[in-house]
């Protein structure tokens, strides 16, 4: 288990910008309608952070439970007013297709599981939003693009960031010409893994280490913030396999990516050692984020050399990013719009992700297809 209060500090302030993102919220919801939502794994994340964000929400409700832990998930029935009989297990969960109040699942499990809990639930007539990483290869996440179109429902991945006020604002900034050319992206991303127990430190499970978990922060900003796709990546891991929680996965894994413009991005992903940081620099000067992707209690600075203006950012999409989040998926439903996070934006990163691990195994440069 994640110790909870850490990630709390860790992930807790900052966001990313959405792609075209925020922009992409200047639709408004036609109405106050309400879609349902069907929360799959009553962990951390799912029961902790997601659940208690619904009461932010203008269309989004939670309508239902999946959960192998039946006691737990009728007291959380009964704490949320989520009927008995929208309470679901991991084997009668295809039967969620007969239940009209579920609109879209939300798949807070496992990595490992997130493939096959959203093929399941696209196969049940139903939209899915399934948490980061997409999955644990991007053959997986092809899939699960394939199911969803095939069902004709919608696939949208639990980017966050791209909902939260600094990272959108850090964002519209970079790209509006007041830090000049953008040059170099820089971002540190980890938290010490205290748990050798935890399914994060199982590759089966978890389908790498820190990279899948938090490096994956770093990766996703980068190619936000600069709005390019990286064309080569070259990295290198520094694990200590005689550490009992790393017997099976990577510590340290540090990446440089090169973009097609000239910008080169430096990011470093860690289980050992605490850090939540975006750094944007251009030829005219810099924005400076710390903590930039945390759950909230993000901060933003601007100068030409450092530090030398605070920067609060206009309010986002939602009341948090997590409410905005919601939202979003339940009004691209609405609207029959594509979400700006869907399925290709967790397929591309996977992809990266896998050429990364080459990178470091190879010990070379691995180019990119475009
Ligand atoms: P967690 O360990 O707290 O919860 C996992 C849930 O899955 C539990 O309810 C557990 O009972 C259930 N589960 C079912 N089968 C399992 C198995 N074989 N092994 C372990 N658990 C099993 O994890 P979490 O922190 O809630 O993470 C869940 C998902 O949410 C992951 O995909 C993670 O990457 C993602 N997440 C996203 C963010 C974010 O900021 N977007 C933050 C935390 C977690």
């Amino acid at each position: 288990m994640i110790d909870r209060n850490r990630r709390g500090l860790v992930l807790a302030a900052g966001g990313a910008l959405a792609t075209g993102a925020v922009g992409g919220m200047a639709w408004a919801a036609p109405s106050d309608r309400k879609l349902g939502y069907a929360i799959v794994g009553l962990g951390t994340y799912g029961l902790d952070v997601i659940i208690p964000q619904f009461k932010n929400c203008r269309n989004s409700r939670l309508v239902a439970l999946v959960s192998g832990d039946a006691a737990k998930a009728k007291s959380v029935a009964q704490q949320y007013g989520v009927p008995e009989k929208n309470i679901y297990n991991y084997e009668n969960y295809d039967s969620i297709r007969n239940n009209p109040d579920i609109d879209i699942v939300y798949i807070c499990l496992p990595v490992s599981m997130h493939a096959e809990y959203t093929i399941r639930a696209a196969k049940a007539g139903k939209h899915v939003l399934c948490e980061k990483p997409m999955a644990v290869s991007s053959a997986e996440c092809e899939a699960m693009i394939a199911a969803c179109r095939q069902a004709g429902k919608k696939l949208m991945i639990g980017y966050r960031c791209h909902f939260e006020p600094y990272n959108l604002e850090a964002r519209r900034i970079a790209r509006s010409g007041e830090i000049g050319t953008l040059r170099y992206f820089r971002s540190e991303h980890g938290f010490n893994f205290r748990d050798p127990n935890a399914w994060r430190l199982k590759k089966a499970l978890a389908g790498g280490g820190s990279m899948m978990d938090i490096g994956i922060y770093a990766l996703n900003a980068a190619r936000y913030m600069t709005g390019e796709e990286p064309s080569a990546v070259y990295a290198q891991e520094t694990t200590n396999r005689n550490d009992p929680r790393f017997r099976e996965v990577e510590d340290m894994l540090g990446f440089q990516l090169e973009f097609p413009s000239g910008v080169v991005g430096s990011c470093m992903s860690m289980y050992s050692a605490s850090q939540n940081h975006i750094l944007l620099v251009g030829d005219k000067g810099r924005i400076d984020m710390e903590p930039a992707t945390a759950y909230h209690g993000n901060r933003m600075w601007t100068g030409k050399d450092g530090r030398e203006r605070e920067v609060t950012p206009p309010p986002g999409p939602g009341a948090t990013q997590f409410a905005g989040q919601l939202d979003h998926m339940a009004q691209c439903v609405l609207q029959d719009r594509e979400p700006i996070v869907a399925g290709e934006e967790g397929l591309r990163d996977l992809r990266i992700i896998e050429a990364i691990y080459q990178s470091a195994r190879e010990r070379r440069r691995v180019v990119l297809k475009a």
